[in-house]
C-alpha cells in the first residue's frame, strides 16, 4: 500500500493552531497587547469595532521590526525571544511560542505596519488568511500597529459560535483590564466603536486601579505587602464590607502575567474567613513575584494557568500575609497568622469519629410505573385568592381575567389530569393542607397523593414569568421613590446597566440620571422593596459577565431570570399558611410550572400507591 502520511501544508496547522489560540476576540487582544508589551512599549492603543468582530488594533510605540523581522513574524514558531528551551526558564517576556502572529493571520485579514526608531521609513504587510497580499515600504512612525479585520472569516462555523456584542465586548473589556492591571508604567487607551472607553495613564497601582474601577474603589483597598525568599507579594484586598456577589475583581499576577489559580483563590478565601457575608466574594489586586525557575508557564496555550514548584509554601504566605493586612487595618479580629491549623477543627467535631454514610435503596421503585401520573404535573387552580399580602409576592398581579387566560391554556395542555391532582372538594386555599418542612419546601395534599415543592424555585418561576410578561407585552407599574436612589458602580458596571436600560425600564424602574460611576434612581417595579435595589443591579451584572448558561442572551430573558433569583423567597424563610397556600396556587398557573427560569425541578409528586409500598 501507498505511504498516506504528509505534513500538513503551513496554512492548515496555522489554522489548527489558531483554535488553541484564538477562541474570540478577546484572545486576539490578549495576543496583541502582549507583543505591544514585549516591544517596550510606554503607551499602547487598543481600538475595536463591533466588540472586536470586525476590527481589533493594537497601536504602541514600542521598538517595532525591521524589514525581514515583519515578514518573518507571521511564521509559525517564529520568535524573537527564546532560542533554546532553557530559556522557557528564564522568561521576561509575555510571549514566547511564537505562534499568536501566526495564528491569527491564518483566520483573519490582518494589517501590520511597524518601523525602527533608526529607519526612516517602515514597512507595511496585508495578509489574509495566510496569504501575504502585499508588502510595501510606507511612512509611518515608529512602533507598530497591527489592526486584525473580520476574524473567522474563512471558518464560519467559529465566527458563529461567537457570542452577542455585550458578551464578546466584556471579553475584550477583562484582557485588557488584565494587561493593564499588570502594567501600571505603561498607558492605555481603550477606543470602543469610535469613542473612548479608558484611557489610563501612567500611574502606580493603587491609581490604576482606581482609574478602572472608579473613584469609589479607593476607599476599598487594603494594601498587602510581603517578602520572603521564595515569594514576594505586592497589591491590595478588597475591605470585607465591601465584597461584592460577583467574582469580578479578582486579580493574581504572577511576575506580571495574569494568571487563575482556583487553589491560590482559596488561600484569601481562607483569610477571609468570617468576614464576608455569605454568597459574596472578596477583591483583590495582587502581584507575586517569583523566581521564574520555580514556575512553568508552558502549559496552557494561552498561559493562563501557571505550575509552581511550591504551592503549599505559596498558599501559606499568602494567607498569612492578606491576614496579617486585614487585622493591621483593623479589619479582622484576630491575628493568628502563626496559629496552629488544628485547631481549625471546630471543637464539637473533634471527637466525633467518622462513620461511613448510610445509602437508603427503595427497591420497589419504579421510575416508569407513574409515568402518566407525573406527566399530570400542569394543574389548573382556578381560584385567586385575595389577600392583602399579596404585595410579599413582588410584581404579582393578579387580575382575574389575565391569569384565567393562562389557565385556559394549561387546561388545554392536560385537560385529562387536571380535576385530578387537586381534590375539588378540599382547595388548597381553604383548608389546610400546605405544610411548611425545613424552610425549603411545601408539602401539600393532592388527590393522588402528595406533592412537594421547592419554595425557592417555585417562586422563581412564578416571578420570571411575571417579570418577562412585563418586559415583552406591556410596561409594569413603577413606585416612584420618596428620595432618588444613588448608587454606585464602576464605569464597566454601568456600561452593561446602559446596555439593559430599555429592558429594565420596562420592568418599573426609572432611570433619572445615569453617570459615569453612578445612577440615579427614581422609580422600582412595584413590590420591589428599595433595599433590594442595588443586589438586584449587581446579580445582574453578574449574570450578564457569566453569560448564565444556555440562554442565548436574550436581554428581557435573563433580565427576568435575574430579578426572579434576587427577588424568590430564598429557602430558610418561614412562611405562612396563606403564603404557603398563594405560592403553591401562583406555580401552577404558571405556563411551565414544573421547572424554575434555570431549568431545575420546582416540585415532586408521590401517590397513595407509591406510599403504600413503602410501608409493605
Ligand atoms: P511571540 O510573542 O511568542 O514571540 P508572536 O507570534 O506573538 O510570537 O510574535 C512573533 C514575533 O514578532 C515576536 O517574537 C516579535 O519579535 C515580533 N513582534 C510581534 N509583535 C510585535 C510588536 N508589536 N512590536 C515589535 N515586534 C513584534
Ligand atoms: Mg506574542
Amino acid at each position: 500500500m501507498a505511504d498516506i502520511i504528509q505534513l500538513l501544508p503551513d496554512h492548515v496547522a496555522n489554522q489548527i493552531a489558531a483554535g488553541e489560540v484564538v477562541q474570540r476576540p478577546a484572545s486576539v487582544v490578549k495576543e496583541l497587547l502582549e507583543n505591544a508589551i514585549d516591544a517596550g512599549a510606554g503607551s499602547i492603543k487598543l481600538i475595536i469595532k463591533d466588540a472586536g468582530k470586525t476590527l481589533v488594533q493594537v497601536i504602541d510605540n514600542g521598538k517595532g521590526m525591521s524589514h525581514t523581522d515583519a515578514r518573518l513574524s507571521f511564521e509559525r514558531h517564529a520568535t524573537s525571544k527564546i532560542r533554546n528551551a532553557e530559556d522557557l526558564f528564564q522568561l521576561n517576556t509575555k510571549g514566547f511560542r511564537g505562534e499568536a502572529l501566526a495564528s491569527i493571520a491564518a483566520i483573519a485579514h490582518v494589517e501590520l505596519k511597524t518601523k525602527q526608531d533608526v529607519d526612516d521609513v517602515g514597512n507595511a504587510l496585508i495578509i489574509e488568511g495566510s496569504n501575504v497580499v502585499s508588502q510595501e515600504v510606507v511612512v509611518t512612525p515608529s512602533g507598530t500597529s497591527v489592526a486584525v479585520k473580520n476574524l473567522f472569516f474563512n471558518i464560519p462555523a467559529r465566527r458563529n459560535f461567537l457570542k452577542s456584542d455585550a458578551v464578546e465586548l466584556r471579553h475584550v473589556i477583562d484582557e485588557f483590564h488584565r494587561v493593564a492591571l499588570a502594567h501600571p508604567i505603561i498607558a492605555f487607551a481603550l477606543y470602543n466603536n469610535g469613542s473612548e472607553s479608558f484611557n489610563l495613564p501612567i500611574s502606580n497601582y493603587r491609581q490604576r486601579i482606581v482609574n478602572i474601577f472608579g473613584n469609589k474603589t479607593n476607599e476599598k483597598l487594603v494594601p498587602v505587602e510581603e517578602d520572603t525568599e521564595v515569594l514576594k507579594i505586592s497589591g491590595f484586598v478588597g475591605k470585607p464590607e465591601f465584597a461584592k456577589r460577583t467574582r469580578g475583581e479578582q486579580y493574581f499576577f504572577v511576575n506580571n502575567r495574569f494568571i487563575k489559580s482556583p487553589y491560590l483563590n482559596h488561600a484569601i478565601g481562607s483569610a477571609f474567613e468570617g468576614l464576608l457575608k455569605s454568597g459574596t466574594h472578596a477583591s483583590y489586586f495582587l502581584n507575586l513575584t517569583v523566581d521564574p525557575q520555580t514556575i512553568d508557564i508552558n502549559i496552557h496555550p494561552t498561559k493562563t494557568e501557571i505550575k509552581f514548584d511550591d504551592e503549599h509554601t505559596l498558599y501559606a504566605i499568602l494567607r498569612s500575609a492578606v491576614k496579617h493586612s486585614l487585622g493591621q487595618f483593623n479589619i479582622a479580629p484576630v491575628l493568628d497568622f502563626d496559629r496552629d491549623p488544628n485547631l481549625d477543627t471546630p471543637y464539637s467535631y473533634k471527637a466525633e469519629g467518622t462513620s461511613a454514610p448510610k445509602v437508603e435503596v427503595d427497591s420497589s421503585f419504579n421510575p416508569f410505573q407513574e409515568e402518566t401520573k407525573s406527566k399530570a404535573r400542569a394543574v389548573a387552580y382556578k381560584k385567586e385568592p385575595t389577600s392583602s399580602w399579596e404585595s410579599l409576592y413582588v410584581g404579582l398581579e393578579s387580575k382575574g381575567n389575565e391569569t384565567q387566560q393562562d389557565f385556559s391554556s394549561i387546561e388545554f395542555e392536560t385537560e385529562e389530569h387536571t380535576a385530578s391532582i387537586f381534590d375539588e372538594e378540599h382547595p388548597v386555599e381553604q383548608s389546610n393542607t400546605t405544610y411548611q418542612l425545613h424552610n425549603k419546601y411545601i408539602v401539600s395534599t393532592i388527590k393522588s397523593g402528595m406533592l412537594v415543592i421547592d419554595q425557592y424555585r417555585a417562586h422563581q418561576r412564578v416571578l420570571y414569568e411575571d417579570f418577562l410578561k412585563n418586559l415583552t407585552v406591556k410596561e409594569a407599574a413603577s413606585q416612584q421613590l420618596l428620595f432618588p436612589l444613588q448608587l454606585h458602580f464602576s464605569t464597566q458596571d454601568i456600561e452593561i446597566i446602559n446596555q439593559l436600560k430599555a429592558d429594565l425600564e420596562h420592568t418599573g424602574f426609572v432611570f433619572s440620571k445615569v453617570m459615569e460611576e453612578t445612577i440615579d434612581i427614581t422609580g422600582v417595579p412595584v413590590g420591589v422593596p428599595e433595599s433590594e435595589v442595588s443586589i438586584i443591579l449587581e446579580q445582574l451584572i453578574s449574570d450578564v459577565e457569566n453569560e448564565v448558561p444556555d440562554s442565548h442572551f436574550s436581554a428581557s430573558d435573563l433580565l427576568a431570570k435575574s430579578m426572579a433569583k434576587s427577588l424568590a423567597i430564598k429557602t430558610g424563610t418561614v412562611l405562612k399558611k396563606d403564603e404557603q397556600e398563594h405560592l403553591v396556587n401562583k406555580l401552577f398557573a404558571c405556563k411551565e410550572p414544573n421547572v424554575s427560569p434555570t431549568n431545575r425541578t420546582t416540585f415532586i409528586t408521590m401517590s397513595v400507591d407509591e406510599l403504600d409500598k413503602k410501608f409493605i
